[in-house]
């Protein structure tokens, strides 16, 4: 597993060896970087490759030097650094539509990181434009993964103002602080310097959005938005008993074997194996699924919940699925009067969510649609 430093820069790339030295030195436990990351604007790849990269005097390697790091082990060399725009690179971020540019490009660079297997990132959302470090807090949210950190790097501010301060020295430095016209003004000592992280809690959103997709900022929030509005008051809670399923707020009656098919779909869906079940037809089932054996024993084990093993209605039942006299259409049937019967329940927006659907042109399959962490399990056999 490798750790990767996500950082945004401007024209102050100091913030990178500033939390270099910070995870690698001053935390306890530190965290071992193995790569560094940045997207920054075009002057600030420029100063990133003068001030942090120079062979001779960048102070990425004096770092490494006076920490005795063989700066290979960290990958950090002119390819980690991305300038925002691409080819038609972003000088500074002015204007709404830069701001718009830099979201999308902030998001695809981490989502592009965050998809680097065997890794976890720690976010820096110091230094950089604003506006680029919060769509990378944002970007985070999207896409961080459990073990990802967004983490603010803070120096003393006598040193984070100063251009030639980059991390703390194992030898204490007197350092001069000059004004604008260069007379110096006074004095520091690194020994006074901290440097110090305060580590973000945040949402992570990764498991309501499909990472195959390429989309906008905005088109992935409003989806991983409509995702958390549909988990919360969906609710499906059977009452087998009653042959009655409660559907968010409304109760719905179905005939005793509508209740059962329709509890069906519930069975297969509760057991998918994707974390986010509402638009996943893997637990959909084709018609001749709904007609197998196991399938009708379950529908059995249902039935015999609202009449007993005893009653004619039960052998009735379980004799002709036994001389198979309910094939097909005979689910299919029920398919349509129990979504009848729906729909004459719920609104425009509910019925949606709860009918049987259909998908697929060529062997259909049916399934419902809600998430399967709406449905009340406790109450599937009861
Ligand atoms: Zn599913």
């Amino acid at each position: 597993m490798k750790t990767i430093l996500v950082s945004i820069a401007g024209l102050s790339p100091q913030i990178i060896t500033e939390t270099l030295y910070y995870y690698l030195i001053e935390r306890k436990p530190p965290i071992w970087i193995n790569e560094v990351k940045v997207l920054t604007t075009y002057p600030g790849k420029q100063k990133i490759m003068e001030t942090l990269l120079d062979k001779n005097n960048g102070k990425f390697y004096s770092f490494c030097k006076d920490y005795n790091i063989n700066p290979k082990d960290i990958k950090f060399d002119e390819s980690s650094v991305l300038v925002l725009g691409g080819d038609a690179p972003i000088e500074d971020i002015i204007s709404d539509k830069d701001s718009a540019e830099t979201g999308n490009e902030v998001v695809k660079f981490t989502k592009e990181i965050s998809m680097i297997p065997d890794s976890n990132c720690i976010y820096s959302i110091a230094g950089g434009r604003k506006t680029m470090t919060a769509y990378l807090s944002l970007a985070a949210q999207l896409y961080g993964k459990d073990d990802d950190v967004l983490s603010h790097t803070l120096v003393s501010p006598d040193f984070e103002s100063n251009r030639d301060f980059y991390y703390i020295p194992p030898e204490n430095k007197e350092m001069e602080v000059k004004d604008t016209f260069g007379n110096i003004i006074k004095t520091l000592n690194t020994k006074d310097a901290k440097i110090y992280s305060s580590e973000i809690v945040f949402l992570k959103l990764r498991k309501f959005l499909n990472t195959k997709d390429d989309l906008f900022y905005d088109d992935l929030v409003g989806i991983a938005q409509k995702r958390i509005d549909f988990c919360g008051d969906k609710i499906v809670a059977f009452d087998i008993k009653n042959t009655s399923v409660l559907l968010g707020n409304k109760k719905v009656k179905l005939r005793p074997i509508e209740i059962c098919i329709y509890y069906l779909f519930y069975y297969f869906k509760i057991k998918c194996k994707n974390d986010f079940c509402g638009d996943c037809t893997d637990c959909y089932l084709s018609v001749n699924d709904l007609s197998s054996d196991d399938n009708i024993k379950i529908i059995l084990n249902v039935y015999e919940k609202i009449y007993s093993k005893n009653s004619g209605h039960f052998e009735r039942l379980s004799e002709s699925f036994k001389n198979q006299n309910k094939g097909n259409e005979f689910f299919m049937q029920n398919v349509s009067n129990i979504n009848k019967k729906l729909k004459k329940h719920l609104n425009a927006f509910e019925y949606p969510v709860y009918r049987i659907s259909k998908t697929g042109n060529y062997g259909k399959r049916y399934g419902i649609f809600v998430d399967k962490r709406n449905v009340k399990r406790e109450t599937l056999y009861g």
